[in-house]
């Protein structure tokens, strides 16, 4: 029988441990998230975060700031967050309006409070296994997937996509975990022949339901990271993921379901980042 991973239930713990530590800190851990323009999805996104920012029992800073924003005024406001002492974790809402830098707004940020773990310094301290701050989504699918294999020695892991902000990071981490890691792409050949070695599969491709049921080996463990909006009929949506999950339930070991596997993990990590932030920066490292 498939075992479905239920990263609903696994956030939930993980931000009731957070809770748990902060309440016991001397201070309290704060984290800003800066939103530039008025993005729907953004703005649901930022809401949320606030309202488990504050849950967790930190302090929460929102700056929402116009759509025509300027570089130099939000590159400001990234250099006055870095330097004010309340704040531990900063976070800019991604996409931009066009007519802003992302990356140089990214790397304004102060790598010690880059809780979405994106500055280069970060990406190069994950690479080279030296401490940082890991992006939130990679973290989580690392915390479902030790929650699922106690030890990764020597398991196949695939990872489907290469982006900065999701394989490439999985990949660090499954290699950390001692998994012989393959990366694929849209340029891989034979998809399917390769996806059918990995006892861990992970798809980050944001193509609905791609990955096939005859592309999982028996028994293996699928994360699917994807969040696709298709149609549902009578001008109805649903969410699905990279992975047919049906036919690909019938086949894995254990597997994340869409919603409520791997999305629900992304801000229960911002929290964690945040809480790391915060007692590494009042340890003074
Ligand atoms: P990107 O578009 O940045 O990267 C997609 C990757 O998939 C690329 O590396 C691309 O390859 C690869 N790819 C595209 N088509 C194929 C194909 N036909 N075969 C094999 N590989 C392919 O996406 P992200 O990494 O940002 O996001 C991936 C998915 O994860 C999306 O659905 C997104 O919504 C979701 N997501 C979910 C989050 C959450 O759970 N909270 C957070 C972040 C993302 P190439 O490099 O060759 O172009």
């Amino acid at each position: 029988m498939t075992q479905i991973i239920d990263g609903k239930a696994y956030a939930a713990k993980l931000r009731a441990a957070i809770a748990a530590e902060v309440a016991t800190l001397a201070f309290k851990p704060g984290l800003a998230v800066v939103l530039v323009g008025d993005d729907p999805a953004s703005k649901v996104y930022v809401a949320n975060k606030a309202r488990q920012t504050v849950e967790v029992g930190m302090r929460s800073f929102e700056h929402r700031l116009p759509a025509e924003t300027t570089q130099e005024a939000l590159l400001a406001l990234v250099r006055q967050l870095n330097a004010d002492p309340a704040v531990h974790g900063i976070l800019v809402q991604l996409p931009l309006p066009k007519h802003l830098n992302a990356e140089a707004v990214i790397a304004a940020i102060s790598p010690e409070k880059d809780v979405d773990g994106l500055t280069v310094m970060n990406a190069g301290r994950l690479a080279s296994g030296a401490e940082g701050l890991v992006p939130c989504t990679p973290l989580g699918c690392l915390l479902l997937l030790q929650d699922n294999i106690p030890d990764m020695t020597g398991l196949h892991a695939v990872v489907v996509g290469r982006s900065n902000l999701v394989g490439k990071p999985v990949a660090q981490l499954l290699l950390q975990q001692n998994c012989t890691v393959t990366m694929a792409h849209s340029k891989t050949r034979d998809l399917p022949g390769l996806c059918r070695t990995a006892d861990i599969l992970v798809a980050a491709v944001g193509r609905p339901e791609m990955v096939k049921g005859d592309w999982i080996k028996p028994g293996a463990v699928v994360i699917d990271v994807g969040i696709n909006r298709v149609p549902a009929g009578e001008g109805k949506s649903r969410l699905v993921g990279d992975v047919a999950f049906a036919e690909a339930a019938s086949v894995a070991g254990k597997i994340t379901p869409v919603p409520g596997g791997v999305g629900p993990m992304t801000i229960a990590c911002l929290l964690r980042n945040t809480l790391t932030a915060a007692k590494r920066l009042h340890a003074g490292r």
